[in-house]
């Protein structure tokens, strides 16, 4: 159970005054979450300085000021119907300079209320030059003579969303703070005073409340110090799994090979060595008495899927069962599809359970799981539900495994004894992060690509000539080939995205012919984008524009073309990501990679990579490189699992600190039950690990 002195941090939000209905609908939108952690980690991006001015004649144009000044006049846009005219108040400082307060769609009204002829007021804004007069649109602030003090200083500014305002944002974020408890301290004195840290509770505020971009910095103490917490919180997580992996011992699996070999003859393609030594390690590990956890990591189309399945038949052979989990419906049924003919020739029975099985179906696999007499079962989280049984499961496998939680990869394996696990990833992650992400797993990696492959040749084209590129892809769709057309992230607004996508999902319907085209975007529901998919996968249409959903381990093996637009705005891993739903056959492929000017020096590099290289693990370590070169792109973009705080690139001091610590914590008190254990179990809960403490350690 979750520590009581937390509680204040996981309260709903809408528990905060003046936060209800819509508001705190924008809130959720904003921060992933409805709690009030979730707005304590939704920190400023930048500091802005508000200057207080008196003489306007010295105001700094483009910057903020706050001012005291006399209201002049009044000037309401001339007509009714010229709504676009602003409604323009004129104003005059204590030394006799005009300036203009502007407001669009103004109520004449309230501003009448608000700035009386005559009065004196204290206004605060950005000021601008308009036709050689200064100006203000929008003030942030108009207020009474007095006021000023509140509007001058530093603040940080937050990153936001449609429906919200900064002052509304920082507002409710300041009323989450004042519900942060006073919380033990988890980290030694020793430790805290060698590296100068502030508590957590210290550091929090002091991000939010920073007067410098300086303090907000990914090296100031404040954020390195929530950043060690991050991480040392997410090791203790690590290696409380890799304990109960461990500790016990298992039965070694007796497996001839027999339905192996007789695969492998079948197959139209060789093994790749690749291939073939992940096997022998995957064998080693499921014929000794340790238990397997082991990662294999191969770029997309490496061949991950016939490694699974040739180790689920160990399992088969050793007279017991195997499970493999993906992320979605779409991919159970894809690798059901392709594994079931295989399964067949050696008369092993699979069966696929996913969330859309129900009533009499559901229950006879079931059934049939439970005495055994399905040997291997595919599905989604559907397979962790908690009436699904196994007579004898052996191995567990878990695809594109960065889309599931550690709790769903530990629920698997539960639903066996001293069961093994298999996770497969095709994320390439770059050799200095493999600790810190995966703790310590065993890997086993595919590098070489199948040996039928082409090359995918990449492009860069300026995006001025995307008529051009609509006109050779529409040759190419009548020529009978399929593509994808990737449409940009607009940073602030995901509305934006989608109108922009929905936009040129138009657009080309028109050009292609409405039947030939479909359209995928985050917004659309499970099911939905996978009826989507599916028309592209059977070929009724040949163009799938998407906004970045396609990402996941999507197989169309006759789509041969990507277009990225702006795909300066990509980063590397995802650029390698979306690439590689292409090239997954001897069809020759290409990839079009549409920018705009400016570049910034990164976003060239970055482009370059990818026209010069299809290496995963390549680009991976480029990426990291670009990183650590202040590449400005959010960790978001980086293809590895999302963090509040510590960032893989700028804090990777902190990750081998952290790990070092954690490894000589646990060594000692492996349960957490030593009273600084017991302080540690608050740091697990403060970073959501709920379900691995109660599982791991209980409690
Ligand atoms: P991923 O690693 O992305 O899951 P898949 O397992 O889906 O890749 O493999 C992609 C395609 O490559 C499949 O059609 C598979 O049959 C094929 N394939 C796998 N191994 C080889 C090989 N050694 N030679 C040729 N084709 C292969
Ligand atoms: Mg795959």
């Amino acid at each position: 159970m979750r520590p009581e002195i937390l509680y204040p941090l996981f309260a709903d939000l809408k528990t905060l005054p003046g936060v209800g209905g819509k508001v705190a609908e924008h809130f959720v939108r904003l921060t992933s979450g409805s709690r009030l952690l979730d707005l304590i980690w939704h920190f400023p991006s930048y500091v802005q300085k508000r200057y207080r001015v008196e003489n306007l004649k010295t105001a700094p144009v483009d910057q903020l000021i706050t001012c005291t000044v006399t209201v002049l006049m009044h000037h309401t846009p001339l007509g009714r119907m010229n709504k676009r005219k602003p409604y323009r108040v004129d104003c005059v400082d204590g030394y006799g300079n005009r300036l203009s307060l502007v407001f669009f769609n103004a109520r004449q009204d309230y501003l009448v209320s608000q700035l009386p002829i005559d009065s004196q007021r204290v206004i605060s804004g950005k000021i601008e030059l308009f036709r050689g007069q200064k100006q203000m649109t929008h003030p942030d602030h108009i207020g009474l003579p007095g006021s000023e003090a509140d509007w001058v200083g530093s603040e940080g500014i937050y990153p936001l969303t449609y429906g919200l305002t900064q002052k509304m944002t920082r507002k409710t974020i300041q009323q989450a703070l004042a519900h942060i408890p006073e919380l033990p301290e988890w980290l030694s004195p020793e430790l805290i005073s060698k590296r100068s840290w502030p508590s957590f509770k210290e550091a929090i505020l002091r991000l939010h409340y920073a007067q410098t971009d300086a303090e907000l910095d990914v090296f100031s103490p404040a954020r390195r110090r929530l950043a060690f917490d991050e991480l040392f919180a997410n090791q203790l997580a690590l290696g409380l799994i890799r304990r109960h992996h461990r500790q016990k011992l298992g039965t070694p699996l007796l497996f001839s090979k027999v339905h192996r070999q007789k695969i492998i003859d079948s197959l139209p393609f060789a093994l790749t060595s690749d291939q073939n030594k992940a096997l022998a390690e995957i064998d080693a590990d499921m014929a000794s008495p340790q238990q397997m956890i082991r990662l294999l990591q191969g770029d997309v189309g490496s061949g991950k899927t016939i490694v699974a399945f040739l180790a689920m038949l160990n399992a088969v052979e050793a007279e017991s069962q195997a499970a493999l989990m993906v992320p979605t419906e779409i991919l159970a049924r894809q690798h059901y599809a392709t594994l079931k003919p295989w399964a067949d020739l050696v008369g092993v029975r699979i069966e696929c359970l996913t969330g859309q099985d129900s009533g009499k179906a559901r229950a006879q696999i079931l059934d049939d799981l439970k005495v055994g007499k399905i040997d291997i079962i595919i599905g989604t989280h559907a397979l962790i539900q908690g009436d699904v049984e196994f007579q004898n499961l052996k191995l567990a496998v878990v695809d594109e495994q960065h889309r599931f939680g550690v709790e769903q990869r530990i629920r698997l394996v539960s639903k066996g004894t001293n069961c093994n696990l298999l996770v497969m990833s095709a994320t390439p992650i770059p050799r200095t992060l493999m600790m810190t992400i995966h703790g310590d797993l065993d890997v086993s990696f595919l590098r070489e690509k199948p040996a039928n492959r082409k090359e995918i040749k990449t492009a860069l084209l300026n995006i001025q000539k995307i008529e051009s590129v609509i006109s050779n892809l529409k040759q190419a769709l009548n020529a009978g080939k399929k593509a994808y057309w990737v449409c940009p992230l607009v940073a602030e607004s995901e509305d934006l995205d989608l109108a922009a996508a929905e936009q040129r999902f138009k657009d080309l319907s028109r050009i292609m012919g409405q039947e030939h085209v479909a359209l995928v975007h985050g917004r659309m529901s499970a099911q939905e984008k996978e009826k989507e998919m599916q028309h592209f996968l059977t070929g009724d249409c040949r163009l799938l524009v998407a906004t970045t959903v396609i990402e996941v381990g999507v197989h169309v093996e006759d789509a041969t073309i990507m277009v990225i637009e702006h795909a300066e705005r990509f980063g590397l891993a995802q650029l390698h990501q979306l690439r590689g739903r292409i090239g997954r056959s001897d069809l020759d492929s290409s990839c079009l990679l549409l920018y705009d000017r400016p570049l910034s020096p990164t976003a060239e590099a970055r482009l370059k990579i990818m026209r010069e290289t299809t290496d995963g693990f390549r680009i991976a370590e480029e990426d990291f490189k670009l990183r650590g070169g202040g590449d400005v792109l959010s960790s978001r973009q980086s293809g590895l699992p999302p963090t509040h705080v510590a960032d893989y690139f700028a804090h990777q001091d902190l990750m081998v600190a952290a790990n070092e610590l954690s490894a000589s914590i646990l060594e000692k008190d492996p349960y957490l039950n030593s009273v600084q254990g017991k302080v540690l179990r608050i740091l697990l809960y403060l970073f959501e690990k709920d379900t691995l403490v109660q599982m791991l350690v209980g409690g």
